[in-house]
């Protein structure tokens, strides 16, 4: 219940207008301290309510009798546009029955139009860093009486080289009472370096929940043999499965094109996003998902960050992703609100250890999955060691080079970043 929660009656009223009834893990773990003043680092993603989990605490702080507005009092930043105007659309619809107002400043629109908008001082300013960056170098914007500063999808703006934009535009928040930093993942060097930056002692929340992903989602795994099996077992699945929306993961750019490209020739109706799609390619290829008009979406896990897709049901792994944090990730976007979710990674011969330290990360046992139509050679290792990695593989392997000479060549272009190398699996004769 949102009673539960010490908010604003104007606010639970737009949350009953809403329907929603439960808060969600993110929501009760985050709104109670965030209300009490708190700086907060929140890992959850995209999908678990989190949007609300900071925008119903920073309109409760600045809700009250309506007053002239003089200053910008809250920011929220994000990486990317349609991030923005999703987190807009929350803002309004929470702050209906208030006076506050907010507005949105994002890149690809028009920046005159933009700085008008910011000459009517909204209470609350929504944006991507550049463009919010660029108002401020022209004098547009003034920041200094802003109490709240949201940073969304962090390690997200980070990955897209918004470090320093992102660090000049908390300075100019100095006078700030409170900072809250959400992201999908834990991050790396960068995500701690701001995290030191920007927050005061923070409280640490982890929602990214490993056993939330049990709870609704199947996961499974399918031994393969080389890239090309791979691609077999992607189309008997897409073909086969019932689902609504599939995401396909592939660890490179290139591996992502390549996928695509297979799906094309085989008429699936797809899209793919990777690092290189600009903002259009982007939001195309999201408005045929959520249409509709297109049933698959091939991506890496930078270009696919972010992306809140209804009715999204299969998740493969065509590549496996680095570790459990990414894998959490990616395969959270599976069977939310209670729906039924698939994920299936594809496993190689060298991608069987880091499945297994995956499994022990979420501690739990993968389903191992055969399907007789595409069925390869590799089924695992002979042998596994008790935590589940393959045993004595590294001997075998040096056997394997003094038995042929064969061996050094083939697995020579695996040391360069090729398409086959990428997958960790031994590379293909043909490519
Ligand atoms: P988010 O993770 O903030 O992008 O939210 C994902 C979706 O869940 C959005 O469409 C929200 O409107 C919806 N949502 C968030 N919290 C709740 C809730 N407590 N009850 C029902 N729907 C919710």
């Amino acid at each position: 219940m949102f009673s539960q929660f010490d908010l604003h009656e104007r606010l639970l009223k737009a949350v009953a207008e809403l329907n929603f009834t439960e808060p969600t893990p993110v929501q009760v773990e985050a709104i109670p301290p965030a209300l009490a003043g708190r700086d907060l680092r929140v890992t959850a993603q995209t999908g678990s309510g989190k949007t609300a989990a900071f925008v119903l605490p920073v309109l409760n702080r600045l809700i009250g009798p309506a007053r002239p507005r003089v200053s910008i009092r809250a920011v929220i930043l994000l990486p990317t546009r349609e991030l923005a105007q999703q987190t807009l659309k929350q803002v309004e619809r929470f702050a209906q029955f208030t006076f506050l107002k907010a507005a949105l400043v994002t890149g690809g629109e028009d920046f005159k139009v933009q700085a008008a908008n910011l000459r009517r001082c909204p209470d609350i300013l929504i944006g991507t860093p550049g463009r919010l960056l660029e108002h401020l170098n022209a004098g547009h914007l003034e920041l200094n009486e802003v109490e709240v500063l949201v940073l969304d999808e962090a390690d997200r703006m980070l990955d897209m080289g918004f470090a320093e934009d992102v660090e000049r535009l908390c300075n100019e928040c100095a006078g700030r009472q409170q900072t809250l930093l959400f992201s999908a993942t834990t991050g790396g060097a960068a995500l701690r370096d701001i995290i030191g930056k920007v927050l005061k002692d923070p409280q640490h929340l982890m929602v990214n929940s490993v056993t939330d992903l049990s709870a609704n989602t199947r996961q499974q795994i399918i031994t393969v043999d080389h890239p090309a099996h791979k691609e077999q077992v992607v189309q008997w699945l897409l073909a086969n499965e019932t689902y609504r929306k599939a995401i396909v993961f592939t660890n490179t750019r290139a591996m992502a094109d390549r996928v695509y490209g297979h799906l094309v020739a085989l008429e699936v109706k797809a899209f793919v996003l990777h690092g290189e799609k600009d903002m259009k390619d982007r939001k195309l290829a999201i408005d045929r998902l959520k249409q509709g008009g297109a049933k698959v979406l091939v991506a890496t896990d930078v270009a696919a960050r972010g992306l809140d897709i209804d009715g999204l049901d299969l998740v493969i792994n065509f590549d496996l992703p680095h570790n459990g944090d990414e894998y959490v990730h990616r395969v959270g976007r599976t069977g939310r609100a209670g729906a039924e979710g698939l994920a299936i990674s594809l496993i190689g011969h060298l991608d069987w250890n880091r499945m297994s330290s995956i499994e022990r990360y979420l501690k739990q046992q993968f389903e191992r999955r055969v399907i007789k139509e595409v069925k390869g050679t590799y089924s695992g290792p002979k042998k596994v060691k008790a935590s589940g990695k393959a045993a004595g593989t590294k001997k075998k392997k040096v056997e394997k080079k003094t038995a042929t000479s064969k061996a050094p060549a083939k697995r020579k272009p695996a040391a360069k970043p090729s398409l086959s190398s990428a997958d960790g699996m031994a590379p293909l004769k043909k490519r």
